[in-house]
């Protein structure tokens, strides 16, 4: 590992003008994602400004209903929380999916959004990768790429984004605050993080400096029914194949309001516009949910090993829909 500095922010403006002032520099957030890239030479950050004793860690009523959620709140903390789990059960279930207890109980909110992919070829500084060292290839197109993208995928990067808290919060329509260099702004998580294009290297449109503040929740929508569905390797420990965070409202037979976000099929959550389309005012019935399942993937495009899931996809956006319409 290289020698690196170490400063531990006493305000936000502190972390802000110091990760602006040195090149490369990152905030360390719980450690959990960042010291384990660095252990392996993928990032070699030349200063860590620590964030977790920031006073970030609060989750706040906002007063239109919604939820204001610190960076540093650790994921463990919001995954337990009364108001998240009674108001958006997608969200509480989606980190629950993730990593493990311990793991929980260290990763923050910030850090969740920014960890980075879990490309096997990006962890392995032996081989060329467009993400981790832009210009040298993307072995993953013709090698392993089964846990890979099928959907926004370009030719310089196949990766996915691994949050699954990102995926429940597209669904929920939320957004990210950032405080940079040049004040405060808001980008709806669903703009956060790109596709890869041909800057793969950039996984979201942080700016350099720019520290996420908070997480905002709008109000839960009354009458609409929310969760999260994963499939994976293993029931624990796992990132995930595929998952769905789905809400869904449904009066007199009929669906109100729907939004759903896929993970673990592209470089960023997905959320499934047309999808949505197809399910405004139609029937609560399986045949429109796979109708609306079918009209968000055909846009996919698997590789030689991934095309599997794309039925894995259409199944649990079926099932979650159909859970979630019998609860009506
Ligand atoms: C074995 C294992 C299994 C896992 N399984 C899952 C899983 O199934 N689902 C899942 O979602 N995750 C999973 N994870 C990932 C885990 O959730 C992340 O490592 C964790 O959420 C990252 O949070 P952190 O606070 O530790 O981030 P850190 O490691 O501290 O930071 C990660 C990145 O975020 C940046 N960062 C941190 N805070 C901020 C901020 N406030 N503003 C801007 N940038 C910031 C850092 O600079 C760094 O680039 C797993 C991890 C492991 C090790
Ligand atoms: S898919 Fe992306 S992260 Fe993986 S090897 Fe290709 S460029 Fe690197």
């Amino acid at each position: 590992m290289k020698p690196f500095g170490y400063l531990r922010a006493a305000s936000v403006e502190e972390a802000v003008r110091a990760g602006a002032a040195q090149p490369g520099a990152k905030f360390l957030g719980g450690g959990t994602n960042l010291v384990d890239l660095m252990k392996l030479g993928v990032e070699e950050p030349p200063l860590l400004v620590d964030v977790s004793g920031l006073p970030l860690d609060r989750i706040e009523e906002l007063p239109d209903g919604g939820l204001r959620i610190g960076a540093t709140v650790r994921n463990s903390e919001l995954a337990a929380a009364v108001a998240v789990r009674e108001r958006y059960p997608v969200l509480s279930q989606a980190l629950l999916s993730g990593a493990s207890g311990q793991l929980r109980n260290t990763a923050t909110t910030g850090g969740n959004l920014v960890q980075r992919t879990r490309c096997t070829y990006f962890q392995d500084i032996s081989k060329p990768c467009n993400k981790r060292a832009p210009g040298t290839g993307c072995p993953a197109r013709d090698g392993a790429h089964r846990d890979l993208a099928v959907l926004g995928h370009s030719a310089h990067c196949v990766a996915t984004q691994p949050s699954d808290l990102a995926v429940a919060l597209a669904a929920l329509d939320a957004t990210v605050h950032l405080h940079g260099p040049d004040g405060e702004r808001e980008v709806p998580v669903t703009e956060f993080h790109r596709l890869p294009g041909e800057h793969p290297e950039q996984d979201t449109v942080l700016r350099p400096g720019e520290l996420i503040t908070a997480v905002r929740l709008p109000p839960g929508r009354p009458g609409a029914h929310s969760r999260y569905r994963k499939a994976r390797d293993r029931a624990s420990f796992a990132f995930a194949l595929v998952s769905v965070g789905a809400v869904l409202e449904v009066r007199g037979g009929a669906v109100r309001y729907a939004a759903l976000a896929f993970g673990g099929l592209a470089h960023r959550p997905w959320r499934a516009r047309a999808a949505e389309e197809v399910l405004r005012g139609a029937p609560a019935t399986a045949d429109t949910f796979a109708r609306a399942a079918d009209a968000e993937l055909a846009a996919a495009r698997p590789l030689r090993e991934n095309g599997f899931k794309i039925t894995l996809a259409r199944n649990l956006a079926i099932d979650a829909l159909t859970d979630l319409a019998a609860r009506t």
